[in-house]
């Protein structure tokens, strides 16, 4: 999927601006600043989908020209967020060249949809369009949110992740939930994906790990807010990194290479596939001892469940786990699954033989 070439710095991908354009200065020195640290693509939100309605809501229509002007002065593409039809064909007229869905927005397949259907009666050029992660951890609905924009003729697509909310994410805003990017990244190969770091963050200090982290992990690209007087922002202060603090992440960040394998990781692998395989056989023996143990608790008329019994082996596993240098949360998690397994495989004999 071929994004505009401007969307690229170096080896990524790049979207950087502010929150929210607040006025035409605002605007236009951003965008100088950022366009000077070889950021090609401006963001900035008109239409801000804010908590609270007695907050800063965005400028609207108004600032449209403010982003024209950047482009005319700078180069720059700009970018902005479209949540009904109205901004959309606003964001249309002024030839704004790249939009991108909220995760508000992309949490109601029929707010996509009709923005969408706007896309799809459009004749000419279409403008790239981001779509973030829903505000829940649903992969499928963000799936979803991409095909009704594919469905529409869109071919410049790309998503970007920024978080989930959570009950749990802290000293972070969002929490990443990386494992539901990794699940768009095996269902979509072929999708661009860029992170946010600085919603999953909300706090400039933490936004460069975030963005490495992503790095790592094989995204992309970035979407970054920077704003030319952060302490002033009036939208999301606390995350905006001033262009010069973005240039030093930039510089500091280290991207990883796409490319083909090496021998020596190939031969890796073939020991974590030989590791993989073991483990399967093992479940599998472990399964096969348990039907008989069903069988025995069945013959004896005892409960299926064994507390008790759980219990102790959890804690001999979590003392392995310990001495194996194994996080004792993830083996944790791992032995419920497996005794809630073991459980059903019991009952499941039971219901067999009746
Ligand atoms: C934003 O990018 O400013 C924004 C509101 O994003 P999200 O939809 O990720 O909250
Ligand atoms: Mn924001």
């Amino acid at each position: 999927m071929e994004l505009p070439a401007r969307m690229r710095r170096g080896e990524m991908l790049l979207v950087a601006g502010p929150c929210s354009a607040e006025s035409r200065g605002q605007v236009l020195r951003t965008a100088e600043a950022l366009s000077d640290i070889g950021v090609g693509v401006l963001r900035a939100g008109l239409w801000k989908p804010r908590t609270h309605p007695d907050t800063f809501q965005g400028v609207g229509v108004e600032g449209l020209s403010w982003l024209t002007e950047a482009r005319r002065k700078t180069g720059m593409l700009i970018a902005t967020e479209v949540a009904t039809p109205d901004h959309l064909l606003a964001a249309l007229d002024a030839r704004v060249d790249v939009v991108w869905l909220g995760a508000r927005t992309v949490a109601n397949p029929f707010a996509v949809q009709a923005l969408a259907d706007i896309l799809a009666a459009r004749e000419g050029e279409l403008p790239t369009v981001l779509v973030k992660n829903p505000i829940s951890p649903d992969v499928e609905l963000w799936i979803g949110a991409l095909q009704r924009l594919w469905n529409a003729g869109v071919r410049r697509l790309a998503a970007v992740h920024r978080g989930f909310v959570s009950g749990h994410s802290a000293p972070l805003r969002n929490a990443p939930q990386w494992e539901v990017a990794i699940a768009l990244r095996c269902e979509c190969p072929e999708l661009p994906m860029l992170c946010d770091p600085s919603h999953i963050a909300g706090d400039c200090a933490l936004v460069a790990d975030i963005a490495q982290e992503a790095l790592d992990m094989g995204f992309d690209g970035l979407m970054i807010e920077s704003h030319i007087a952060p302490e002033h922002a009036l939208s999301d202060a606390s995350q905006q990194l001033t262009p010069e603090q973005l240039g030093t992440l930039l510089s500091g960040l280290r991207p990883r290479r796409k490319g083909d394998a090496s021998e020596e990781l190939n031969l890796f692998r073939r020991q974590v596939d030989d590791c993989d395989r073991e483990l399967l056989e093992t479940l599998a023996r472990r399964m096969e001892v348990v039907e008989r143990i069903g069988r025995i608790k069945r013959r004896d008329g005892i409960a299926v469940v064994q507390p008790d019994r759980f219990k102790q082996v959890l804690a001999r596993q979590l003392e392995l786990a310990a001495a194996l240098g194994l996080d004792a949360d993830f083996v944790a998690r791992v032995y419920a699954l497996v005794h809630d397994q073991a459980a059903k495989r019991q009952l499941g004999d039971e219901q067999n033989d009746l």
